[in-house]
């Protein structure tokens, strides 16, 4: 779970907790991604880690950079120059809609007839809210987001010669194994029949309590093929399962008690360093390096929890393991919605240091 080169990094851990990226950990998986999905437009989805390292690794990998926001915009065109950008999310401002893009992602009837008045150019995909159900997600993207069909019925009058309609985006869920994602894409690509472009969002499965499994991109990919249209153009975003295994977040016992007959180990750092377990609610996978020499449980349930002053600042809950004072803990898969989720000013502990790893 603990490739070497991150187990030496975090050997040499400093007095303050660590994000340890495996460059080339990344640049493998990436790869693998983009061979299993032939014809497919592939886009990554920047809000899950907009590292500027993890971007340049990904960058000859993918077809372009789905963006949400002017700050992401601003932060990826200056690293890529000239690299497409599909500009999507909900809420955007008149300068939003302002900006440049390969393809602009509308989310309502209003924020087309905003993009209209601009008077600019526009390559327009309209983001459906389908209603279909969907099975098995971690969060389901239903409320606000896109269009149901009364609203893209609206839009279809309003496209101009300026403002080109390319195609339709759906973006439904995430958390989802490739057979109810290929399962949705069918019903997606029959709603989108008259499109000659199709964005089918990310979503694509983590699981945190198997660090080794990975998402069927194989399957997604052949899926895919057999679904897609003749002449009909394909895209995907993802982020999290693109980005979530090259992240790993090194930090050190402080301290080792029991209270009321249960375990705790206390690291440096927190929840906000790293809130994906409170957010997800789920036990970060971890591994512990023996370097302490102070007190300690062995093989027993122990709770690791940080130094935030609230009963929500836990890494995992009552997992058998063993931890002293002064062992370095490594948590995985804290490569997306980690760092860039958290609230880093709670309490006002030092920043965690952020180490690229090449060799
Ligand atoms: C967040 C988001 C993604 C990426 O989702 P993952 O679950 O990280 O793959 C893709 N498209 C849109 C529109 C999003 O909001």
């Amino acid at each position: 779970m603990i490739p070497a080169r991150v187990r030496e990094a975090a050997a040499r851990l400093g007095d303050t907790p660590a994000y340890l990226y495996d460059l080339p950990g990344l640049d493998a998986h990436a790869r693998s991604v983009r061979r299993a999905l032939p014809g497919v437009e592939l886009y990554y989805a920047v809000k899950a880690n907009p590292d500027p390292e993890l971007l340049r690794v990904l960058e000859p990998h993918v077809d372009g950079f789905e963006v949400s926001s002017a700050g992401e915009h601003a932060h990826v065109s200056a690293l890529f120059p000239g690299k497409p950008l599909a500009l999507g999310g909900p809420g955007k401002t008149d300068a939003e809609l302002r900006l440049p893009h390969h393809r602009l992602h509308v989310e309502s009837p209003g924020e087309l007839r905003r993009l209209l008045g601009t008077g600019l150019e526009a390559d327009v995909l309209v983001r459906l809210n389908p209603g279909l159900p969907v099975e098995g997600a971690a969060l389901t993207m239903s409320g606000p987001f896109g269009m149901d069909e009364a609203g893209v019925a609206e839009c279809l009058p309003l496209f101009t010669g300026r403002v080109r309609l390319r195609g339709a985006h759906a973006h439904l869920a995430s958390g989802l194994a490739a057979a109810e994602l290929l399962r949705l894409a069918a019903l997606l690509l029959a709603l989108g029949d008259g499109y000659e472009e199709m964005n089918l969002g990310g979503g694509m499965a983590v699981d945190y309590a198997a660090p080794q499994a990975r998402f069927g991109w194989e399957e997604y990919g052949e899926g895919l093929a057999g679904l897609r249209r003749p002449g009909q153009r394909l895209r995907i975003e993802p982020g999290r399962a693109l980005t979530a295994y090259c992240g790993f977040y090194a930090t050190r016992v402080v301290d080792v008690k029991r209270v009321r007959g249960r375990a705790y180990a206390i690291l440096l750092g927190g929840t906000h360093h790293l809130r994906t377990p409170v957010t997800k609610g789920h036990d970060q996978p971890f591994a512990v390096l023996p370097e302490g020499r102070g007190e300690g449980v062995a093989d027993e349930p122990v709770t690791l929890v940080g130094q935030l002053c609230t009963p929500k600042d836990v890494f995992a809950r009552d997992v058998v393991t063993s931890v002293r004072v002064g062992d370095v803990v490594v948590f995985a898969m804290a490569g997306a919605y980690a760092w860039n989720i958290s609230h880093h000013d709670f309490l006002m502990h030092p920043h965690p240091e952020f180490r690229h790893l090449t060799g």
